[in-house]
């Protein structure tokens, strides 16, 4: 690569746990800038350290004052700049947007190169639909706000993307299990780290196993789309005791499986019960 790069803002992904994930032209890229905007001097420092740069660190997140903004501008429009945050691509859940916006009404040459992502990796592991997926970044940590956030989400057509803490991610599934029943979950931690998992399944199986393994680290959360309609034996019976006024146990069953998709064994042992 020309080690002479041209001024403006150079969006760098860095690794989201394995450094190794650092890419060819990052490393370059990180080699040949003026300058490293990045969220934390001591992480990026280490980074930096890993990769023998010894480029000058700025501090910058998204609520630095106008002044720091404009310094920064005003240096990647004769320079070229480096943007990084701790880890991943900046701006997903991570500062950048505001100097992006700002860089490209000024007609300052942006340009990013493209790298570790956790979303995209749990997206990729999860087995859920990945042709359309919605990334929601946190929800929020008190109840009510989380849950409307649920709700809003409900119907759109897409696999939910969501980051979560450790220590929150109980209560999320518990508020999934709520506001989505019946939906697919997939949970993926410490990707590209050494205890890496991505562990799929219905929320009360997910609450069970994270009740008696405790997660740790990082973690992507991704909740399947709805179904075309998906159905519950409580739905079952009632439409069952409604066939069974007029048809036999076999019939109902029969009439219910082939409406709800579910097993018409299990409908005709409960029609059996019901009548
Ligand atoms: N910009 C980053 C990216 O591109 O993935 C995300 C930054 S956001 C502040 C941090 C959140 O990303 C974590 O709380 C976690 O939800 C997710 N995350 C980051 N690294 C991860 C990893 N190795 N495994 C799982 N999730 C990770």
């Amino acid at each position: 690569m020309d080690q002479r790069l041209s001024p403006g803002l150079y969006i760098v992904a860095t690794p989201i746990g394995n450094l190794g994930d650092i890419t060819l032209r990052a490393a370059e890229t990180l080699r040949a800038v003026a300058a490293v905007a990045c969220e934390d001097t001591r992480v990026t420092g280490k980074l930096m350290q890993h990769l023998g740069c010894k480029q000058r660190l700025i501090r910058y997140d998204d609520h630095a004052d106008e002044a720091a903004r404009e310094r920064l501008l005003a240096l990647m429009a004769a320079e070229p700049v480096a943007l990084v945050s701790d880890a991943g691509t900046p701006l997903i859940s991570d500062p950048g947007y505001r100097l992006v916006r700002e860089a490209r009404e000024r007609g300052i040459a942006i340009t990013s190169l493209p790298g570790p992502c956790a979303a995209v990796m749990g997206i990729t592991l999860s087995g859920l639909p990945s042709d359309r997926f919605l990334f929601a970044g946190f929800l929020p940590s008190k109840e009510k706000a989380r849950g409307d956030v649920l709700g809003e989400l409900a119907g759109v057509p897409a696999t939910l993307v969501f980051y979560e803490t450790a220590p929150r991610l109980l209560d999320s599934l518990g508020a999934i299990a709520q506001h989505l029943p019946g939906r697919e979950v997939a949970v993926a931690r410490e990707l590209t780290k050494m205890f890496e998992e991505c562990r799929p399944g219905t929320p009360q199986d997910l609450i069970a196993h994270y009740t008696a393994h405790p997660p740790r680290g990082e973690i992507v959360l991704m909740i399947g789309p709805p179904q075309a309609q998906t159905f519950t034996m409580g739905d079952a019976e009632a439409m069952l005791r409604e066939e069974l006024v007029h048809a036999k146990a076999s019939q109902a069953a029969a009439s219910v499986a082939k409406r709800t998709g579910l097993d018409r064994k299990e409908l005709y042992a409960l029609a059996m019960r019901l009548k």
